[in-house]
């Protein structure tokens, strides 16, 4: 996630250039009926944040071009969206008792405001614990709802926590966010590497995830922990929203070597469409000042009601007119997705959007928009069955494998 408390926000352009040519590129019927077949999930999505924004609503359909939003009941159904890992993010905060407490607090009420999302519309959406749910669950005509975690900060030191989040239905979770913690370090920590990898916590948590049969989620992580995580865990790695770093040298991007070395192990990359992670941005120090100063004033994004929200966005758009960047497209997304594949094949490949945490590009906007990916695979000579595993076969193969490697109740037993 990049959108909390309005980081995101600074650095990604917003959207408003769809709408006027909108038809030109509607996908076409056969594709749209072959997206509508298949199973789709996506990896990354950090929906659960607006669930807490006053006067927002799950069940409406938002624009956004009005409050940035873009995912919602109404856009997952017209997008043909079956569901996905609703994060639970904490942004990195101080590693003090006071600071792992807050947030420990703060990612145990998102875990259960989602659930509470599922129990409020239970003919709309269902929690899934076992990747068996997830077909069963869209056949019932419901979106699927994994909780995953991103950022291991709430758990502090205690990593007993995590059989807490496993109980909550939590099943993916990765370590790190924008910051060096405890666990290990950050790809993008401007003070740099802290523990060469994973803490000795981290390897404990990496144990942990295992033994209780949670997917470790390698995006936000250095190279080191990537390395690591593929090295220690006993079951396949997810790179939940990641790019490719031969396509845009960026260190939230993986390079080639690895994403071998990430298939070779039986894991997935998710693809992400967030802008700055795609293509080079603007440096402009006064757009970025605007931004900041603009942000100041707002304070936290998700607190603003919907009519603040319109007005932040106006005001952002403002100086998207001041001080023009480029703005990241379908094209630029695809060419990760492209990428990816051609690395290491349609069985290790995916999507994970960043949907509500700063991603969407010109002409994937929101969730609404994604029966576009299947349009761009197709032409580009994917079969179904390739559509299918990229969709949701090949994280739902991982959730599988981690299920099978979760030690028994007898051999747990046996083991103590
Ligand atoms: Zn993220």
């Amino acid at each position: 996630l990049q959108l909390a408390t309005s980081a995101g926000v600074a650095a990604t352009t917003v959207g408003c250039r769809r709408g006027h040519d909108a038809s030109a590129g509607a996908p076409g019927d056969a594709s749209r009926r072959l997206h509508e077949r298949l199973l789709t999930l996506d990896t990354h999505l950090d929906t659960p944040a607006n669930l807490a924004s006053p006067g927002w609503d799950i069940m409406r359909r938002h624009d956004v071009r009005v409050d940035l939003s873009q995912v919602d009941y109404p856009r997952m159904v017209s997008g043909g969206l079956d569901g996905g890992f609703w994060a639970i993010y904490t942004p990195q905060g101080p590693r003090t008792p006071e600071g792992e407490a807050r947030a420990r607090d703060e990612a145990l009420q998102t875990a259960v405001r989602i659930r509470e999302m599922v129990a409020s519309h239970p003919r709309r959406f269902e929690i899934a614990l076992r990747a068996d749910d997830a077909p069963a669950i869209a056949a019932r005509g419901k979106r699927v709802v994994f909780l995953s975690i991103e950022n291991g900060y709430p758990l502090g030191h205690d990593l007993t926590l995590l059989r807490t989040f496993y109980e909550l239905g939590v099943r993916m979770v990765g370590p790190v966010h924008f910051l060096d913690n405890d666990l290990g370090d950050s790809s993008t920590d401007p003070k740099g590497k802290e523990w060469q990898g994973l803490s000795p916590l981290g390897k404990r948590f990496v144990a942990e995830a295992n033994r209780l049969g949670m997917v470790l989620d390698a995006s936000h992580a250095s190279d080191d922990v990537l390395d690591q995580l593929i090295d220690l865990s006993k079951t396949p790695v997810i790179l939940s929203h990641s790019g490719c770093k031969a396509v845009f040298d960026h260190p939230r991007n993986v390079d080639d070597d690895r994403l071998r070395r990430l298939a070779a192990s039986g894991g997935v990359i998710q693809l992400n469409s967030l802008g700055d992670y795609l293509i080079a941005s603007t440096k402009d120090p006064l757009r970025k000042q605007a931004v900041e100063q603009l942000m100041a004033r707002y304070g936290s994004w998700h607190e603003l009601g919907p009519d603040a929200r319109a007005r932040f966005v106006r005001e952002r758009r403002d100086i998207d007119g001041a001080y023009p960047a480029p703005r990241a497209t379908l094209d630029d997304f695809m060419r990760h997705v492209f990428h990816a594949l051609q690395v290491v094949g349609p069985d290790h490949v995916g999507i994970g959007a960043d949907w509500d945490g700063g991603g969407g590009v010109v002409g994937l906007e929101d969730v609404g928009e994604i029966p576009r990916i299947t349009e761009r695979l197709l032409a580009a000579g994917y079969s179904e069955d390739d559509l299918a595993k990229i969709w949701s076969g090949n994280v739902l193969r991982i959730l599988r494998a981690v299920e099978a490697a979760k030690p028994t109740a007898a051999s747990a037993d046996a083991a103590r």
